[in-house]
């Protein structure tokens, strides 16, 4: 393409004319919403004022006020918490940032696709998500999906404005948010940011999360939990009713408000909110390890994967591919230096070889640089180059330039080409050059069959059968060391039509890439198979290679290829694909077809992928796993997972995420409902044992259990939501469709709630009738007792494993920061003026030994319980 593109100042004027090419999110809440939200459905709330009502009514204004103000801090609460969560949640999204080449200053060169202006020149390949509504000025087999704006899924080929004097139509024109499916373009741009067509449509799409299954699970627990809260309390208040001396409007006032707030406290209304923080801080914490979650909803089904089917190339190795041998019918050339930088000399047998004096040698360094669709560019760190591109494309490039063969060498216009994807795996370009040469690349078993010919030296000699086995036996011999192998070939053709026909080739040799393994996957993969997780290496690459790599990396079992899974029906396939971990020469239509296979074994697959034929796997597998790097634009949107480092260790520490995040949302249910639990029976048999034992009801006043329900209980939860991953988190085999609660955490509520019960009613009494306490100062003592029971409760849920005694309290450093704030609000409500609105009383020094001995107590019985729980293996079964 001939044009210079837009210069720099020019585009600079018009990015500030236009502004950044960005579509404003509709489905953003504002902060306006997320506050309507903690009002608009929340039960809690209309229940809160309806006490303040009557209160008002009646002329209880303090407590109407005090009212008042619980439901503002109920609000803001919520409201400081979901605004955070969506935040962060917004912040990841931004996290993918795309960028597009454009020709500038007649130069390619990558930018942020923000940045993009009317009337830049851009450069799309195959893949690719266009960033803005363009004409077409030059496409080579151009198809493009559009479904994401018109809804049709069928691919529609596009053509370029050529005839300027009609009106460009929609076939000339490709818009932003569509695909690029098949084939390459240059392209001019015309409108971007809300100007475009989907700009315009953007709010009618709404790219908000659907609801998770885990918000339908917690939703679940939350309903049974109100109706068990709304029952019990209203029993207590009947209780009351019954046992009250003097029947008088403030009697029904006191017992009604009460009963009003211990259906409060019992309601989990903090799950849906904590839940949203949890997945977000999860979300966060997976995107700090590079695993950026695409769907939300995929983060439960992360933690239950129990076969990970991986690419090779760069995903398993490093991708720096660096080419090492060139075999050619004379010799074997070996090529100095590694990764990509153009330093390195070629030998031959030890000795240094001019590659100039060599027509073989030149022509298919030649063919390397020609047949190529990427770019290489001057890092400015000595012979360093990055590549624009894909990493095998670019080192040959880097090939080029260790002896100082460039791209601008052959400035030949291209004819035609027919693009290389993974399921022909060979490239072909027509250039016109003086003999309109035909250059092709791609893998040999592919290659070598279309050539009758090939170079040695500077003749062209017939191919024979026996020389053509040797060349196998010579790229089997490579691929067996690891090496990905490449084939080159040209054909003068003399003929400038655009038809290619990759017949009769002229064979010039073999190149040999070196990729090796990441250092840290073999690690990776070991945790994963000690946690119970099959590996399996998928690649397009062929089997020598693949198995080399495997067992480098320590992937164990057999092999097989696409073509020869083609042989086998699925029943066989599935019986032969138990023991195989290594699948080579696939296409994306086998990728696919596994997956099924895989599902009937009954796996959950995590799947990777990167090129656009990948995207019905990623779909179909249960976690589609994208290339943040290397990938297409279209895999990324068909993903629920996006490896910013295109790295395989990162899936494992994604599911390690993934298990972490469900075991917190566990903890912080459990932890919920014991207190929910404990609260309503502390009042409960508190009305009950009253006359037996004398003690005054109720137990603790509606006003201090608001305020418990808001400090102690919510923020407790929080930090569990947030408890750091442990580090034996992989050690454990991965259990599907695992439900929040079971019995045994029911029991394990009810444990906690029973002791925490006990020990609070027995403070209460100790108190009243040992230290001979007053009513009012009891009362504070069962507060302070039960906040410090619920405290301790908190350190014991951070591990359903491990004992809280043996542990550091610094593990899940929030909750630390947790309990010094809600110790220092009780001793707020005790020891000020606001003790009037909590109907506290300032206590003794010495009284302050009955909630420190309770919590001592509790702290040693629940480890005792530990200890006993953990000797039963349906409890250990049931919290993994
Ligand atoms: P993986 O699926 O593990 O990423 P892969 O990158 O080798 O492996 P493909 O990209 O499908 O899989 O490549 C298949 C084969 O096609 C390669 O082994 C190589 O021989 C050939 N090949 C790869 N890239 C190109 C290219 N740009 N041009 C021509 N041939 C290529």
């Amino acid at each position: 393409m001939k044009t210079s593109g837009l210069s720099s100042e020019q585009a600079a004027q018009k990015l500030k004319e236009y502004g950044f090419n960005e579509i404003k999110d509709t489905s953003k809440s504002s902060w306006v919403k997320i506050l309507l939200r903690q009002v608009k459905s929340n039960f809690i709330i209309y229940l809160l004022f309806f006490s303040f009502l009557i209160s008002i009514y009646i002329g209880k204004d303090t407590t109407a006020y005090t009212i008042l103000g619980v439901i503002f801090m109920v609000t803001i609460v919520g409201f400081i918490q979901e605004y955070k969560a969506e935040e962060a949640i917004n912040n990841l999204k931004k996290m993918i940032m795309p960028y597009s080449i454009v020709i500038r200053n007649s130069k390619k060169m990558e930018i942020p696709s923000k940045e993009i202006v009317p009337g830049d020149i851009l450069v799309l390949g195959n893949g690719e998500k266009i960033p803005a509504d363009c004409l077409i000025l030059e496409s080579v087999d151009l198809r493009v999906n559009e479904s994401s704006i018109t809804g049709e899924s069928l691919d529609i080929d596009k053509i370029p404005h050529l005839n300027k004097k009609n009106n460009p139509e929609d076939h000339n024109k490709i818009f932003m948010g569509t695909f690029i499916v098949n084939g390459r373009c240059v392209a001019q741009v015309q409108h971007t940011g809300m100007n475009t067509a989907f700009g315009k449509i953007a709010n009618l799409i709404s790219t908000a999360e659907k609801k998770l299954p885990l918000q339908d699970k917690v939703n679940q627990i939350a309903k049974y939990m109100v109706f068990i809260a709304i029952t019990m309390s209203i029993v207590t208040g009947a209780l009351m009713l019954y046992r009250a001396e003097t029947l008088n409007t403030d009697t029904y006032f006191d017992i009604l408000i009460l009963v009003v707030a211990l259906a409060v406290s019992a309601f989990p209304e903090g799950f849906p909110v904590v839940l949203i923080t949890t997945l977000a801080v999860g979300a966060k914490r997976m995107s700090e390890k590079n695993a950026l979650v695409n769907r939300m909803s995929i983060i439960e089904t992360l933690g239950e994967v129990t076969l990970i089917c991986t690419d090779k190339t760069g995903t398993l190795t490093r991708g720096e591919m660096s080419v090492k041998y060139i075999v050619n019918a004379k010799e074997l050339l070996e090529i100095e230096g590694s990764g990509f930088i153009a330093h390195g000399r070629i030998l031959s047998s030890g000795k240094v070889i001019n590659p100039e004096k060599d027509f073989g040698i030149i022509k298919i360094i030649e063919a390397g640089i020609v047949c190529n669709d990427s770019e290489i560019e001057r890092t400015g760190i000595d012979n360093e180059y990055k590549i624009i591109g894909n990493p095998t494309e670019g080192s040959l490039l880097v090939l080029g330039a260790k002896v100082n063969m460039f791209k601008d060498s052959y400035p030949y216009e291209r004819i035609s080409e027919i693009p290389f994807n993974s399921s022909r795996k060979m490239l072909s370009v027509k250039v016109d050059d003086a003999e309109k040469t035909v250059y092709s690349k791609g893998a040999p078993e592919i290659l070598l069959p279309l050539c009758s010919h090939f170079q040695k030296g500077d003749k062209v000699l017939k191919l024979t059968e026996s020389q053509r086995k040797k060349l196998y036996a010579i790229q089997n011999k490579l691929a067996n060391k690891s090496y990905r192998t490449l084939a080159l070939t040209y054909k003068p053709t003399n003929d400038s039509s655009s038809k290619i026909d990759e017949k009769d080739l002229i064979f010039l040799g073999i190149m040999a890439l070196e990729d090796s393994p990441r250092e840290e996957v073999p690690e990776a993969i070991k945790i994963a198979q000690k946690s119970g997780i099959r590996v399996a290496m998928i690649t397009g690459d062929n089997k020598e290679t693949a198995i080399s790599i495997a067992r480098q990396v320590g992937i164990l079992g057999n092999s097989i290829t696409g073509a020869e899974m083609d042989r086998l029906s699925d029943e066989e396939l599935v019986i032969a694909t138990k023991e195989t971990n290594i699948f080579a020469r696939v296409n994306p239509e086998h990728k696919l077809r596994l997956i099924k296979i895989f599902k009937l074994q009954k796996e959950i697959v995590a799947m990777t992928g990167d090129g656009v034929n990948d995207a019905p796997a990623l779909k179909e597998a249960h976690v589609g796993i994208a290339m943040g790097k290397n990938g297409t634009d279209v895999s990324r949107s068909a993903s629920d997972l996006i490896l910013k480092d295109d790295n395989f260790a990162t899936i494992v520490d994604a599911i390690g995420e993934g298990r972490t995040i469900f075991n917190n949302i566990r903890k912080f249910v459990t932890l919920q409902l014991s207190l929910n639990f404990a609260e309503l029976s502390i009042i409960f048999i508190g009305v009950l044992l009253a006359p037996i034992f004398g003690w005054y009801i109720p137990i603790l006043v509606s006003i201090q259990i608001l305020f418990l329900n808001l400090v102690t209980d919510n923020m407790s939860s929080i930090t569990l939501g947030i408890n750091p991953s442990s580090k034996d988190i992989l050690n454990q085999k991965p259990k599907h469709n695992k439900q929040i609660l079971n019995k045994t955490l029911l029991g394990l509520i009810l444990q906690t709630a029973g002791v925490m019960t006990f020990l609070t009613l027995v403070s209460y009494h100790v108190s009243l009738y040992t230290f001979k306490n007053t009513e009012s100062e009891s009362r504070t003592i069962a507060l302070i007792t039960l906040i410090f029971l619920e405290l301790v409760a908190a350190f014991y849920y951070r591990s359903f494993r491990k004992f809280t005694l043996n542990r550091s309290i610094f593990v899940n450093k929030y909750l630390v920061y947790a309990s010094f704030f809600s110790i220092i609000s009780t001793i707020l409500i005790i020891y000020t003026p606001l003790n009037q609105i909590l109907e506290t009383a300032p206590i003794s020094l010495i009284s302050w030994t009955i909630p420190l001995f309770a919590a001592i107590i509790i702290l040693i019985t629940l480890d005792i319980f530990k200890y006993f729980n953990l000797k039963n293996p349906k409890y250990l079964n049931s919290i993994r």
